[in-house]
């Protein structure tokens, strides 16, 4: 036999498998754990991260193939490593999915260094035309150039500098490299801070001094400071040295967020998130690993970049759903950064003015302090709210808008202050009905209606993106001209606005309408120099901004999130409407908002119509504790999945019947999954509920190795579902 054995290591993939697979380390290679190595899978060479702990021998040496290269990249730290491994864990996702997330490929395999020229030296005789003289003039320092720069610096053409460096006048040279994030300033002047900003600011620093983990939120009405007092202890951590990393749920905020940062440090910060270009992505990958990119703000996926000092986390609007990434990977960016932080002995800071259930929980036991500021800066005082009964004061037949909210807004008009109305549904109108038939358009993929987006002339289903010309005739009966839009979305309202408000000049927010963040930016500034008297938006209006003219905000249905039977419908309900009402009267002039609703008695408008959310989310808490439903007790979804209804049944049932079972676990379900369709798969629910102390991840583990795979059946796991 000939002979085998010699070293193998663990190397993980990007790949969807259980974990990593051995591979054997040829002699002249010494590969350490956290080395980005290209190994041989299935006749193809891929990129993978040589793992922890010990090889696990699935295949004999006989049958193991050798590491081909390590790369030249910077190795996965551990605490990515550690990350990737807890996520995994957490969430059930295969190790190499995640792994995916964290290793930008692209950003791998180094870049060649620019090249630009310098001076032979010696000199080659040569003779010398003007514009040679020009070039040689233009290097004389020593300092090699790039070509671009070299030929308007001597005003010669690409061919001069070629034909020179054919004469062996010009040779080729490094050019040097400069980091391209600039240094923010901590010292930088910012606002003067009020006693209430000086002592959470003071204590955030303390916080990111210490350099151990620790979490703080931090909360307080809308424009309280919050941003700049957070800015804070990013300066804090500056001066210790360290990197920081600033989580927002919603890049288009980044604009504004941007210019406050840039106001603070001089400079501006690393931005991340998915629609980077390729080159910018692995610039900044690569100053982040380098250590290069004193701050970074991004959308959740920054989370995993290679932070080798990572000295502060801070999550903005920690209550946003948008931080629950829902697609392959099903994690919560938020609470995937404390373990970031942890890992890293790094303070992280959650910040809301509408803290979620979770954290306020969190906050109550003891796991997470507290600092509050209880007021709006430089005296601007919270918005005074108001209801509209839509039962007595209904809007005029085929409208929206009540008489009561149309006075409102024409008096704001009036005065020269800005007014928004905001509906969160994009389109035209979210049912089309027959008038003949009552027959409804339905997506032929999804339980759901097709929505009515006029200016493109189709109707669309929001969930799979089908889409089809608007029918002239009822495709159920045949009726012509029949077909009619009910209910309203962002564009009906805007077609009522423009012909209610003539004068006004409007501006429509909504992701559809400005998509990107340059699109957002532009809006803002918009918005900022009064270029617009009424913007009407989707919830992408609701979220951080900071418009001083801004005095009235209408809320077209205030109950629209409350309908179906999701628990957190309420809660989510109010944070959306408390964020969107923080919008108004943020300077001198006080705000209004206006919320038209058909149940002004129920308590998320009680608590909103009394400013007193503290005694709502009491309510909410004594409603959720005694089923140990979240926070209070721990929850995963199983959604089953087939191309057939039978088959989802019978897959759901058979899940059913193995389901764990013991004191403190509740099996709810199976049930039609909240979308039962939903491109074209059958789904099915069951919900794993158990007491807090229960971990659910052992027990799903289990319940799924019990169960034969089918290969047309698909569960996905959703620990800590947003909806329930
Ligand atoms: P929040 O994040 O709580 O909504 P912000 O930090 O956005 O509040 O503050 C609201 C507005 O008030 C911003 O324009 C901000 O620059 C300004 N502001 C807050 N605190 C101060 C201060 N101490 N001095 C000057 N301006 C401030
Ligand atoms: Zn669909």
């Amino acid at each position: 036999m000939a002979p085998q054995g010699g070293r193998r290591v663990p190397v993980l993939l990007p790949y969807p498998f259980p974990g990593p697979f051995d591979y054997r380390v040829p002699r002249d290679l010494d590969p350490r754990p956290g080395d980005v190595v290209l190994v041989p899978l299935n006749r193809r060479e891929e990129v993978g991260v040589v793992w922890d702990g010990p090889p696990d021998h699935a295949v004999g040496d006989n049958r193991l193939k050798p590491i081909a290269a390590i790369l030249d990249a910077p190795p996965m730290r551990e605490d990515i490593r550690r990350l990737v491994d807890w996520v995994a864990n957490y969430t059930l996702a295969p190790p190499g999915d995640v792994l995916n997330m964290a290793l930008r490929i692209n950003a791998l395999r180094p870049d060649a260094p620019p090249v630009g020229w310098c001076l032979a030296d010696p000199l080659p005789e040569n003779r010398l035309t003007e514009p040679r003289k020009r070039v040689l003039a233009a290097l004389a320092e020593r300092q090699p150039r790039g070509s671009p720069e070299l030929m308007q610096a001597a005003g010669v053409s690409a061919a001069v500098i070629r034909a020179m460096a054919d004469a062996g006048l010009l040779l080729p040279a490094p050019l040097p490299v400069e980091p391209p994030f600039a240094r923010p300033d901590p010292d930088h002047p910012g606002p003067v801070l009020s006693p209430d900003q000086q002592a959470a600011a003071a204590a955030l620093r303390e916080a990111a001094a210490a350099r151990e983990f620790s979490v703080t939120l931090l909360d307080g009405v809308t424009g309280s400071g919050k941003t700049e007092v957070y800015l804070e202890a990013v300066a804090e951590c500056l001066r210790q040295g360290r990197q920081a990393l600033v989580l927002l749920p919603e890049i288009a905020l980044s604009s504004q967020w941007l210019s406050r940062f840039q106001r603070r440090f001089g400079v501006a910060p690393a931005i991340w998130h998915s629609d980077l270009t390729s080159r910018v992505r692995r610039t900044t990958w690569r100053a982040v690993a380098a250590g290069q990119a004193p701050v970074v703000v991004g959308a959740r996926s920054a989370l995993f970049l290679p932070f080798p000092d990572l000295g502060l986390v801070v999550i903005d609007e920690e209550h946003e759903t948008a931080f629950k990434q829902e697609d392959g990977v099903v994690y919560h960016a938020r609470d995937m950064a404390i373990v970031r932080a942890r890992l890293c002995e790094a303070p992280a800071v959650l910040v809301s003015a509408t803290p979620s259930l979770e954290t306020v929980a969190n906050v109550e036991a003891g796991r997470y302090r507290r600092l509050h500021l209880p007021d709006r800066h430089g005296g601007a005082s919270l918005p005074e709210i108001a209801l509209i009964d839509l039962r007595d004061t209904p809007p005029e037949r085929g409208h929206f808008l009540a008489p009561p909210l149309v006075e409102q807004i024409n008096a704001t008009l009036a005065r020269g202050e800005q007014a928004m109305l905001f509906l969160n549904r994009r389109g035209y109108a979210p049912l089309t009905l027959c008038r003949t038939c009552g027959h409804r358009m339905q997506c032929p993929n999804c339980t759901a209606w097709l929505v009515e987006h006029r200016a493109r002339r189709q109707l669309q289903c929001h969930h799979c993106g089908h889409s089809i010309p608007i029918p002239v005739a009822c495709p159920a009966c045949g009726a012509e001209h029949s077909l009619t839009p009910v209910g309203p979305g962002v564009e009906r309202i805007t077609e009522e606005a423009q012909a209610t408000f003539p004068q006004a000049r409007l501006l429509v927010m909504a992701s559809d309408t400005l998509p990107g963040p340059n699109a957002a930016a532009e809006a803002a500034r918009a918005i900022e120099d009064r270029e617009v008297d009424l913007i009407i938006g989707t919830q992408i209006v609701a979220k951080g901004w900071h418009f001083p003219h801004l005095t009235l905000v209408g809320v077209v249905d205030a109950d629209l999130g409350l309908a179906g039977g999701d628990l957190r419908a309420a809660e989510r309900t109010v944070q959306l409407l408390h964020q969107v009402s923080g919008r108004a009267g943020r300077a001198e002039a006080p705000g209004r908002v206006l919320l038209q609703t058909f149940s002004p008695e129920h308590p998320v408008m009680q608590a909103l119509l009394h400013g007193d959310l503290e005694t709502f989310m009491a309510r909410e808490a004594a409603q959720r504790r005694p089923g140990n439903w979240p926070p209070y007790g721990r929850l995963a979804a199983l959604i089953v999945s087939a191309d057939s209804a039978d088959a989802a049944d019978i897959a759901a049932r058979d899940l059913g019947r193995a389901a764990p079972h013991g004191d403190g676990i509740t099996v709810l379900g199976p049930a039609p999954a909240p979308l039962a369709i939903l491109r074209g798969r059958h789904r099915r629910r069951l919900l794993l509920k158990t007491r807090r102390d229960i971990a659910v991840q052992p027990l799903l583990r289990a319940w799924l190795a019990a169960v034969p795979t089918r290969s047309t059946v698909r569960v996905d796991v959703d620990v800590d579902p947003v909806s329930f």
